[in-house]
């Protein structure tokens, strides 16, 4: 195991737990422990120089990880629902818009969530296949939805304006696309405001709750055979399980009282979104897929009786643990009686740690200068990246081996929403990304999942062919 101290914070999902590093896997196998092989990953990235001095930090993904946790999703559902019932897990794109991951997804019978035309384009470049794709976002465009609807993708409307636009859509030309509407049931909001997607004024889907809302809905399925599909998505990291459950119920319970009304089942189908949290704390993957789908089914047992098909949209916790940011230490300071390591990996890959370091804290792992991990007495100490500000902090006063000039700080559980979401800050470059699985004998291999963007890139994207274009015009 890694030099990695806990984040001790005391909104983590899970305790670090006692055992041995086979059992932090928890109910998933020894495969989703990834302690072990980041650290053979880290070693054999050093070796083979994939980091060092000229690139001080890279992102690294456990395809042994992201394999074992897409199983463990469809076995977690195939084990509740009665035989034939059709599932689509749709990975959610936002949490790792990376072509290769989809299309490693993919081959692992996972589809794709998509919520932009980017989003869209990646999971074709990836070969999802429409019929294993769904279109929710809240601010869709015609343009947008017409591309749906004739590719046949699923499509959430989110509200009656755009159901309105569908409408239209559906009178002048015929689709496959199943249809649906987004609804938010306003059960609450989880420990992070900014992700509780199910709160009374959530700016997602129709608001169950208002007054005359659930009265509309039903009228627009009523009025509407083709509306076949019905959504929530009501939250993601810091929600309770129990607190989604009853999302689902509510969704559920609509549902029948639609197909009641309407006297057919109209609705055929299920998205009950994504969500489930992920253990920031330690490597054990806590809560399970499993945990999640026995709740829902002991919550909401008619929801897998083989009547409804049902479509899922994890994102987070299918790759958060599979991935890390490895950073190389450039210098080790001390100010105020405080060690500091200046490191590579900073807000540009953790915007949201940086920005909201209670809320999203990360385990730092040390790694000596051969990768190896670090040992050595706790040292209170800052782990700092290269942009310039003064709260471009990792970890603060975090206790853990002294970091020195040289070694590397690996940020953990980075696999989803930290290093595919580059934010420009100090026009640092985006880092190359490698994929990492057993080499056949005995080692490490890599793959490149994205190449390091080049500072040339970086002056073409920042307006470098038009460099004279506020000079020369005016
Ligand atoms: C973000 C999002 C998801 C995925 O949420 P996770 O917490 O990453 O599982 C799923 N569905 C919708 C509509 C989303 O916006």
């Amino acid at each position: 195991m890694a030099a990695y101290t806990g984040t001790g914070d005391a909104d983590s999902t899970g305790e670090e737990p006692d055992g041995t590093p086979e059992e932090l896997g928890g109910d998933q196998g020894p495969a989703v422990n990834g302690g072990p092989r980041r650290d053979e990953a880290v070693r054999a990235a050093v070796e083979q120089g994939l980091v060092g001095p000229a690139t001080p930090i890279i992102g690294l993904l456990d395809i042994t990880g992201i394999r074992a946790s897409a199983a463990a999703l469809r076995a977690a559902f195939d084990v509740v629902t009665a035989p034939g019932t059709p599932v689509l897990h749709a990975f959610a794109v936002k949490a790792t818009p990376l072509v290769p991951v989809l299309r490693l997804l993919h081959r692992e019978g996972i589809g794709a969530e998509v919520a932009s035309p980017g989003e869209l384009a990646l999971a074709r470049a990836a070969g999802v296949p429409p019929a294993r794709t769904v279109l929710d976002s809240p601010a869709k465009t015609p343009a947008e939805l017409r591309e749906a609807l004739a590719l046949g993708i699923a499509v959430n409307a989110d509200n009656p304006q755009e159901l309105a636009r569908l409408d239209a859509l559906v009178r002048s030309a015929s689709t496959r696309s199943p249809i649906g509407i987004r609804v938010n049931p306003q059960v609450g909001g989880g420990s992070i405001g900014a992700l509780s997607t199910a709160t009374a004024t959530s700016k997602f889907g129709v608001a169950l709750r208002d007054e005359g809302a659930r009265e509309w809905v039903v009228r627009a399925y009523l009025d509407r055979p083709w509306l076949t599909r019905l959504h929530a998505h009501s939250g993601s990291q810091g929600m309770p399980l129990e607190l989604m459950a009853r999302a689902v119920a509510e969704t559920y319970g609509l549902a029948e009282e639609i197909n009641e009304r309407a006297g057919r089942r109209q609705i055929d189908t299920l998205d009950i979104g994504g969500g489930l949290p992920v253990n920031f704390g330690s490597d054990a993957h806590t809560p399970t897929y499993e945990e999640y789908a026995r709740l829902l089914a002991a919550t909401v047992p008619g929801l897998f009786d083989g009547r409804y098909g049902l479509v899922t949209e994890f994102g987070r916790s299918l790759l958060a643990k599979h991935g890390v940011v490895l950073a190389r230490v450039e210098y080790a300071k001390s100010a105020g009686g405080r060690a500091i390591a200046v490191t590579h990996a900073g807000v540009q890959v953790a915007a949201r740690t940086v920005y909201a370091p209670k809320s999203w804290p990360l385990r730092v792992a040390a790694y000596d200068t051969k990768g190896r991990p670090k040992a050595g007495p706790d040292v209170v100490q800052d782990v700092a990246g290269p942009a310039c500000f003064a709260g471009d902090l990792l970890a603060e006063g975090r206790l853990m081996p002294l970091l020195e000039q040289g070694d590397y700080a690996a940020a953990l559980d980075t696999g989803a929403y930290y290093f595919a979401h580059h934010y420009a800050y100090n026009s640092l470059a985006r880092p190359g990304i490698y994929g990492f699985g057993p080499d056949g004998a005995g080692g490490v291999r890599f793959a490149v999942v994205r190449t390091p963007q080049t500072v040339d890139e970086i002056v073409a994207e920042s307006g470098g062919s038009h460099a004279e274009s506020l000079t020369g015009t005016f």
